[in-house]
């Protein structure tokens, strides 16, 4: 309601001076928020269905397919409005709607990652100890390793055989699915184990995946369970022991996506960084219609254990594509991507009211404040950071303001009070202006991460405006 009474000249001076951040939830429409709970539906679903990077990636081509695009065909000459995808080892993919302006005048594009903290298997995991049956794992990304005993755990990936069949394992997530976890020590009895300190309270080498109880019937041999659970496996599978050693399975909480609170305001679920941002992204692409420039979303993979490896930013999968593709229309990659522009699509911590300490509030970012705009990462002195120039800022931030985004800035807790990066340096490296784009989350990489909707669909208009400018 508005005052009648005249303003002060300090109040209108403040007015017109000083910022004025809001939570999103005043800003906006209830229409506006009703299209972000119907959106969080559907985001939902793809949280519960591409758990791992591989499922990302079969479930994003399946998306893609069903709005129109087409496999890859290298040498092919696209014209304006032909979208297509190229998949990268079944870990990464890249997904492009052709602009109606040359392929020269740059690219739009988005980059989240669709890797997630786990326990991968190790290629020698199983055993049996005290007649139970368990697997050897090995923890992948930063975690908290405590966070991840007495969660139920599902089972993810492939596996390669010696004659070259590749099998593919999801187990756990079916309710009729039997799951498996991580045993922890009743308290009863630690007194030695909660004297460590917190990075060893479970150590690396205790989070053994507990699999099966039941020996096989048989004096004559040792190791009864061991035998027993793999024959179980060989049955389901085809496999033998040896065939660990070419598989990639990897351990994720097995838990289903759920709305949070009692106004159902937001999302918890395992994987939201950056699903939060790989979903938003991909939403952004396959509902791109008609770009003036060409427009590309990336998802890719190992942005958790640094962007190393040819699935990861940090190799040159993602330069390869766009040089191969510029080639087609006599281009330079090099010069595409010097004229080119990139949100990174990934989280950023929301301040926590019960562990506020290590933010700075004047400049973290909140749950409900909208998409978060970061302008550099890193740690100590700005280490290892893409820092977006204040010219890049200010075209985001018009660009965000034009079309009515509800974002707000973020900056990864206190100087010197820890850090992390994202793959924003890697792309800024290949001469394109970058800034990281995402979604505030808390409890960032435990098994149960948590969302806001409105932030959430916040960031799919992001990308999609940025797509259409
Ligand atoms: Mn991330
Ligand atoms: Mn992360």
């Amino acid at each position: 309601m508005e005052n009648n009474k005249e303003k002060s000249p300090a109040e209108l001076l403040t007015e017109k001076l000083l910022s004025d951040k809001k939570n999103g939830v005043l800003r906006i429409s209830g229409e506006e928020l009703d299209a972000a709970d119907k959106f969080c539906e559907d985001y939902k679903y793809f949280l519960d269905k591409a758990k791992t990077e591989r499922e990302a990636v079969s479930l994003s081509t399946a998306m893609a397919e069903k709005a129109g695009f087409e496999r890859f065909e290298e040498g092919k000459k696209y014209s304006a409005g032909d979208k297509f995808y190229f998949v990268n080892r079944d870990k990464a993919v890249i997904l492009t709607v052709m602009g109606k302006k040359d392929l020269g005048s740059g690219i739009r594009l988005a980059a989240a990652h669709i890797d997630s903290p786990r326990l991968d298997l190790k290629q020698n995991p199983l055993y049996e100890d005290k007649e139970l049956c368990l697997f050897k794992t090995h923890y992948y990304g930063g975690i908290k390793k405590y966070q991840w005993t007495t969660v139920p755990m599902s089972l993810h990936g492939v596996i390669v055989k010696s004659n070259g069949e590749k099998i593919t394992v999801n187990i756990g997530e079916d309710p009729e699915d039997p799951v498996f976890c991580v045993t922890d020590l009743l308290p009863h009895l630690a007194d030695a184990q909660m004297k460590r300190p917190a990075p060893q309270l479970v150590k690396g080498e205790e989070l053994n995946l507990l699999i099966g109880s039941r020996p096989f019937k048989d004096d004559k041999i040792s190791n009864k369970v061991k035998l027993s659970i793999m024959a179980i496996l060989n049955e389901k599978y085809d496999i033998v022991e040896d065939d660990f050693i070419s598989a990639e399975l990897e351990a994720v909480p097995a838990f289903k996506a759920r709305d949070i609170g009692f106004d159902r305001s937001m999302v918890g679920s395992y994987g939201q960084d950056d699903r939060v941002c790989a979903y938003t992204a991909l939403k952004a692409i396959l509902d791109c219609k008609d770009p003036e420039n060409t427009c590309m979303t990336v998802l890719t993979d190992k942005e958790e254990t640094g962007s190393d490896g040819n699935t990861g930013l940090n190799s040159s999968y993602l330069p390869y594509f766009i040089s191969n593709l510029a080639a087609v229309y006599g281009l330079e990659g090099r010069n595409v991507m010097s004229a080119s522009e990139c949100l990174s699509a990934d989280v950023n911590a929301a301040v926590d009211p019960t562990f506020s300490e290590p933010f700075e509030i004047r400049n973290a970012s909140q749950i409900n404040y909208g998409v978060v705009a970061t302008k550099f990462t890193g740690s100590r002195g700005k280490s290892g950071t893409s820092d977006a120039s204040a010219e890049f800022v200010g075209r985001i931030r018009r660009l965000f303001d034009k079309n009515n985004v509800i974002w707000q800035t973020g900056e990864l807790g206190k100087v010197d009070g820890g850090g992390g990066g994202t793959v924003a340096q890697y792309i800024a490296n290949l001469d394109l202006d970058v800034i990281d784009v995402g979604v505030p989350v808390l409890s960032m990489h435990a098994p149960f991460e948590v969302t806001s909707k409105l932030d959430t669909y916040m960031a799919y208009k992001a990308f999609s405006v940025f797509f259409a400018d």
